[in-house]
């Protein structure tokens, strides 16, 4: 079943020179159950859509549905959608417990109902231990608990979360990530989580909608999103590739041939709807790459060698132009065995290139 259907929104605020189009023509399905990232920059419209969904304000053109009925005419109070804010926004001179039962009050459950419903909350987010403490002499991981506990308290259908964990240290954004994950599959509410970093993205997300501008580039799985970047800004902002000038040879039902400068060709793959034609950029994965002493695809001359514990990435002079990053995975008995100023070409894996559409 589909939770939220955005339907062609567009968000306008102020007007000529000040005129910005926040969300412009934005169309996505989140499906129930769902652990949903809305990926992208600062300014990119993320905030925008959230603050639309959960009705602090209205699209300028479009419409929005939740299990498939308009909730334009519904104020956020009725909506069956609740929010995490950054600024976690709880009360510092009320416990812990209050805080999580702030909400379920002012909605005039009974008091027990309450009771009942916060120790509840307080065990899934673990934090039965100091639910008497007051919210302002606890850590910023433990805030963040307790905010998504109090969001959780009503129980809403669809669950906002405008970059929750960008205030805490890496370490504890880790914990979180994994912690929310177990969450979002404990209660089984959908999630809608804005990110504007990658990687949290990646390890989180059942689904992302990556943005730019405020327009949704790609929605797809983290494997789609990055092993089938369909453009060149989702392919640049997740992560770290190549990009290869080529000329298609041949296309068809989604594979391609193409010849790359070398005048080596490979097979390629791409976007359903691309009719790929002329010149192309391909991008392959430093990852979907080796580097070899003979032969390979693309010729070149190593340039630097970098090491970083798990992998070392081995940077190349092309023949034809440009620096091309292979990755291989660093083993105990050996070094990676390249030196600086050495020739060298690139291997690129079976299936590991991908036409873009621009
Ligand atoms: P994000 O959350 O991805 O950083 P926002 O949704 O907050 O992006 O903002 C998208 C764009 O809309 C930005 O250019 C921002 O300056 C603009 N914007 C957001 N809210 C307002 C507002 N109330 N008035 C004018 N411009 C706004
Ligand atoms: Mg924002």
């Amino acid at each position: 079943r589909n939770a939220i259907d955005v339907r062609a929104v567009s968000k306008v605020f102020g007007s000529g020179a000040d005129r910005v189009a926040a969300l412009d023509n934005v169309s996505v399905v989140i499906r129930e159950n769902e652990f949903f990232t809305l990926l992208g920059p600062s300014g990119c419209g993320k905030t925008t859509l959230l603050r639309l969904i959960a009705g602090f304000d209205f699209p300028t053109e479009g419409q929005i549905l939740l299990y498939g009925d308009d909730i334009a005419p519904l104020p956020p109070y009725k909506r069956p959608v609740n929010t995490v804010f950054q600024s976690y926004a709880l009360f510092p001179h009320m416990t812990v417990a209050q805080n999580i039962g702030f909400g379920l009050e002012m909605l005039g459950k009974p008091k027990g109902e309450v009771a009942a419903r916060v120790d509840q909350m307080l065990k899934l987010v673990r934090m039965e231990a100091l639910k008497n403490r007051k919210t302002s002499q606890i850590s910023g991981g433990q805030q963040q608990r307790v905010a998504l506990a109090r969001a959780l308290a009503p129980q809403p259908k669809v669950l906002l979360l405008d970059e929750p964990l960008s205030a805490l240290d890496y370490k504890l954004r880790k914990e979180m990530q994994i912690e929310l994950k177990r969450l979002q599959h404990e209660t089984g509410i959908t999630f809608i989580f804005v990110t504007h970093d990658q990687e949290e993205a990646l390890t989180m997300s059942d689904r992302i909608a990556v943005m730019s501008s405020g327009k949704i580039l790609q929605v797809g799985t983290p494997w789609d999103i990055y092993d089938k970047p369909a453009e060149r800004f989702v392919a640049d902002f997740i992560g770290e590739t190549n990009f290869i000038v080529a000329k298609i040879v041949s296309a068809a039902d989604g594979k391609a041939t193409v010849a790359l400068p070398s005048g080596t060709t490979i097979p390629a793959t791409y976007a359903e709807g691309l009719v790929p034609s002329g010149e192309v950029t391909v991008v392959v994965r430093p990852e979907h790459a080796r580097v070899v002493k003979e032969g390979g695809h693309l010729p070149g001359t190593v340039e630097t060698v970098v090491y970083f514990g798990t992998d070392t990435n081995i940077h190349v002079r092309l023949e034809s132009g440009g620096v091309f990053i292979a990755r291989q995975q660093n083993s105990r008995s050996a070094a990676c065995g390249f030196e600086t100023g050495e020739r060298v070409g690139i291997d690129i894996a079976e299936d590991a290139a991908q036409v873009l559409k621009d």
